[in-house]
């Protein structure tokens, strides 16, 4: 179906979780002069999955791109901003065993090369300082519980995301969209019509109402009710990789000073994620089920957030992690859970959702709706999906940790990608990782940056050894002078109290 400008497209989202409601606004923003008309139907019964409460930089572009401004959104989430994330107790290596993954900043030009060398002569073994956290101005500020944004007369800009409250902000968007003209049904679709070509014709509700379309959304979540149940695209699961597949999720009290990171801490047979908003601590354990029961993850999550005693209730998930072979099939788009899911490490999920949409909709501005864009959208959105699994398969294959069989297990996990393979192998042997990260062309998931940082981070280094010439690496990066300046800068930035308040 190629696009004729004159005759109205009418586009039907299915879902309305978070991902069915940004691509609702994204559309109506930015087809905002064409004849399109846009329906999103819902089921309340249904409901949404209720998670997803971090986010990278990507988030940021989305709301300035449908021109929402902080001030607006963010209290009504309950938002607070992120500088990055924590790793805790992956690594037991003396003195790696906390690091700080950060966004990046523009005063990072100025500490990288130092990072950069000392990793380098690291790798071959030699003793200098090569851990990431006292390099990055993002690190200093999380540690301070400071915010990203600096005072008027800092120079530089931080990149920043953010943790809000999931249900809020599927709320919020939802308003912002019906008032630009985003029709919203409530109902349960109960069955898909299909056209004799086997495109989507539309959707049947329990009013036994048919809503037709001409393109249609699946934002049904996990369900994947219009790609995978109808459709029938193929999904590619990443369990032989990733092993998570369930997690637990409990609230905690908010402190009174803020913080401004994420914290991914390891846990028995997965990990605990911590997320500070305005008006509580989102936890959750993300583990896996073929390790530890349901009950074992909860008691295990309980005693580390000293909850044994409540009766605070926990909530369970389950979790399919990997993608769908087609994004776009047919008149069929998914987008969000429905497309398929890389577990929560790197809160990369909506990440991946605006990608999707702009990607979407910069392709059909280009080529319509028919097929020309369609397999090249379809091969870059599964390629990000690829590089962000890397990524994250990386994290658990880097652990040091033996206390069980998971982490064993992850440790000794050999199904890994090609590109992955390279990257570790390129660090071993102390070759370029920037010309590699280049010639891979992955750097639009994972800059240089980030794959140092988690590296390095984790003490992927060998023994300290004696090496001839070690002399001209000592003492050639001033860590002394690295701390201060990082120092310096941080003095630019208020406490993330404040700059909530601001
Ligand atoms: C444990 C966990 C932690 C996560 N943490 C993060 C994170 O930190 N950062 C991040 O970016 N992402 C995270 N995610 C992912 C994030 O939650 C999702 O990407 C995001 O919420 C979008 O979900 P969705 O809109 O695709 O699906 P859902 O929220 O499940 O919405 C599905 C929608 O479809 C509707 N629906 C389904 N079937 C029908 C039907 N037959 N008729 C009518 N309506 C229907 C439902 O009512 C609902 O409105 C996490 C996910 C999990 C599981």
């Amino acid at each position: 179906m190629s696009r004729d400008p004159l005759q109205k497209q009418r586009i039907v989202i299915l879902g309305g979780g978070t991902a069915g409601w940004i691509t609702a606004n994204a559309m109506i923003d930015s087809w905002a002069d064409q004849a399109i008309d846009i329906t999103l139907v819902e089921s309340p019964a249904i409901g949404t999955v209720g998670v997803g409460e971090g986010s990278t930089p990507r988030l940021k572009l989305f709301f300035d791109a449908i021109g929402i401004p902080e001030s607006e959104w963010m209290p009504q989430c309950n938002a607070t901003f992120k500088n990055g994330i924590s790793f805790v107790n992956w690594s037991t290596k003396p003195g790696f065993e906390r690091y700080f993954h950060p966004f990046p900043s523009q005063t990072d030009q100025f500490v990288t090369t130092g990072f950069y060398f000392n990793s380098f002569a690291r790798r071959r073994g030699i003793d200098v300082h090569a851990h990431p956290d006292r390099f990055f101005l993002a690190a200093r500020l999380s540690e301070n519980r400071q915010g990203p944004k600096p005072d008027e007369n800092f120079p530089f800009t931080v990149e920043y995301g953010y943790h809000f409250d999931a249900n809020l902000v599927g709320k919020y968007l939802q308003a912002i969209a019906t008032r630009r003209g985003v029709k919203h049904v409530q109902a349960q679709v109960l069955d898909v019509k299909q056209a004799p070509d086997g495109d989507i014709a539309g959707l049947v509700t329990d009013s036994a109402e048919i809503i037709e379309g001409d393109f249609f959304i699946d934002c049904s979540g996990f369900r994947g009710t219009l790609i995978q149940k109808t459709l029938q695209v193929p999904f590619r699961s990443f369990a032989e990789n990733l092993f998570n597949d369930a997690a637990v999720v409990l609230p905690t009290e908010q402190v009174e000073q803020i913080g401004s990171e994420t914290v991914a801490t390891a846990m028995k047979h997965g990990w605990a994620w911590e997320i500070p908003l305005t008006s509580r601590i989102g936890n959750g354990y993300v583990y896996s089920s073929a390790f530890c029961s349901a009950d074992e993850a909860e008691t295990e999550l309980r005693t580390h957030l000293d909850l044994l005693d409540s009766d605070t209730e926990a909530r369970h998930l389950r979790m399919k992690v990997g993608r769908l072979e087609q994004h776009w099939h047919r008149n069929c788009l998914a987008v969000g859970l429905s497309q398929g899911f890389i577990e929560p490490l790197e809160a990369t999920a909506l990440n991946v959702v605006c990608n999707t949409v702009y990607d979407f909709i910069a392709t059909v501005d280009a080529d319509g709706f028919g097929e020309t864009g369609r397999a090249a959208f379809n091969d870059r959105t599964s390629a990000g999906f690829e590089r962000i699994r890397d990524y994250i398969v990386a994290h658990y294959l880097l652990n040091t940790r033996r206390d069980t069989d998971y982490w064993v297990q992850n440790a000794q996990n050999r199904h890994i990608s090609d590109a992955l393979q390279q990257i570790l192998e390129i660090w071993t042997t102390g070759k370029s990782l920037n010309q590699e990260i280049e010639r891979r062309q992955i750097q639009s998931s994972y800059t240089e940056m980030s794959w140092y940082c988690l590296l390095a981070g984790y003490g992927y280094y060998p023994d300290l050894r004696q090496v001839p010439g070690d002399e001209k690496y000592a003492g050639k990066v001033d860590m002394n002078e690295i701390d201060d300046f990082v120092r310096r800068c941080a003095m630019n930035f208020r406490s993330q109290n404040e700059q909530l308040q601001q």
